[in-house]
C-alpha cells in the first residue's frame, strides 16, 4: 500500500464502539442531519491506494466505520489504542434493532432482483415492529430517468434510512450523489452484500474464521 495515499484513510476512519456509534447515528437522524455513511475494508482501502479519486469518495463520508479485521490490523498498526474490530453488517443490524424500537423506515436499495425482498421478510420475521417501508433491486440504470423512478420510489416511502448494497464503489458514488435529492432519508450507508447474507443466499463466514482475518477467503471460497 502507498503510505501517503492511505493514512488519512485510515486516520478517517472511526474508532467507536458499536454502542457509541449508533447513540451517533440514532443521534443523527433523530436532527434529520444528512448523513453517508461507507463502511471501507481493507480491498476498498487498497484499490483507494490505487487512485486518488477512489480515496477522495471515500473521505467524502461523514461517517467512516471500518469493516473487518483487515483495517483493524490497520488502524492498530497506527497505534490507535481505543480501536475495535468493527464490521458494517453488525452495525446496520444493530440500526435495524434500533429502527424497530423507535419506529425509523429503511429502505433496501440494491442486490440481485428477489434478494432485497427476501432480507426485508426474513428481517420482519426476526424484528417484527421493524418498518421496512420499500426495497428496489440493484440493477438499474444509475443516471437519467431510471435512476429518477427510484429517488422518486424512495422519497414517496418516507424512509428515515436508506441501505445500499451495490458493491464498491458504485454504492459509494450512487450516495454521494443521490443523498441530497433524498427528502426524507437522514442516512444513507453503504453495505456491499448485506442483503445476501440477510436473505439467506449468502451464508457469513463463521466468526472464529473472521476473527482469524479470513473473512475473504471463506467469501472467495463461496462465491
Ligand atoms: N450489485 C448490485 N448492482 C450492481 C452490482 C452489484 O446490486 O450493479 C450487488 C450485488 O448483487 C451484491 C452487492 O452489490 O449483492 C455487492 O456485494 P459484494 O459483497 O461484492 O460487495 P463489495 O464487498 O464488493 O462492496
Amino acid at each position: 500500500m502507498r503510505g501517503p495515499v492511505v493514512l488519512p484513510l485510515l486516520e478517517n476512519l472511526s474508532s467507536m464502539e458499536y454502542s457509541e456509534m449508533l447513540s451517533k447515528c440514532t443521534d443523527r437522524i433523530d436532527r434529520k442531519a444528512k448523513t453517508s455513511v461507507f463502511t471501507p475494508n481493507s480491498e476498498m482501502i487498497y484499490m483507494a491506494s490505487r487512485s486518488r479519486k477512489l480515496r477522495d469518495l471515500i473521505l467524502s463520508a461523514d461517517i467512516l466505520f471500518p469493516d473487518g479485521v483487515g483495517v483493524y490490523m490497520a488502524m492498530k498498526a497506527l497505534r490507535r489504542s481505543a480501536c475495535v474490530k468493527t464490521a458494517g453488517i453488525d452495525l446496520a443490524e444493530l440500526l435495524i434493532k434500533e429502527s424497530a424500537k423507535r419506529g425509523y423506515k429503511i429502505f433496501l436499495l440494491g442486490a440481485r432482483p428477489g434478494i432485497a425482498e427476501k432480507a426485508s421478510e426474513k428481517l420482519r420475521l426476526k424484528y417484527p415492529e421493524l418498518n421496512i417501508c420499500g426495497y428496489h433491486h440493484g440493477y438499474f440504470k444509475k443516471s437519467g430517468n431510471e435512476n429518477i423512478k427510484i429517488l422518486k420510489s424512495i422519497n414517496r416511502s418516507g424512509a428515515d434510512i436508506l441501505f445500499v448494497c451495490l458493491g464498491f464503489p458504485e454504492q459509494e458514488r450512487w450516495i454521494a450523489s443521490n443523498l441530497k435529492n433524498l427528502k426524507t432519508v437522514s442516512m444513507a450507508i453503504g453495505l456491499g452484500g448485506s442483503f445476501d447474507v440477510w436473505s439467506g443466499a449468502v451464508k457469513r463466514a463463521p466468526s472464529a474464521v473472521s476473527h482469524m482475518g479470513f473473512e475473504w477467503l471463506w467469501r472467495a471460497l463461496s462465491d
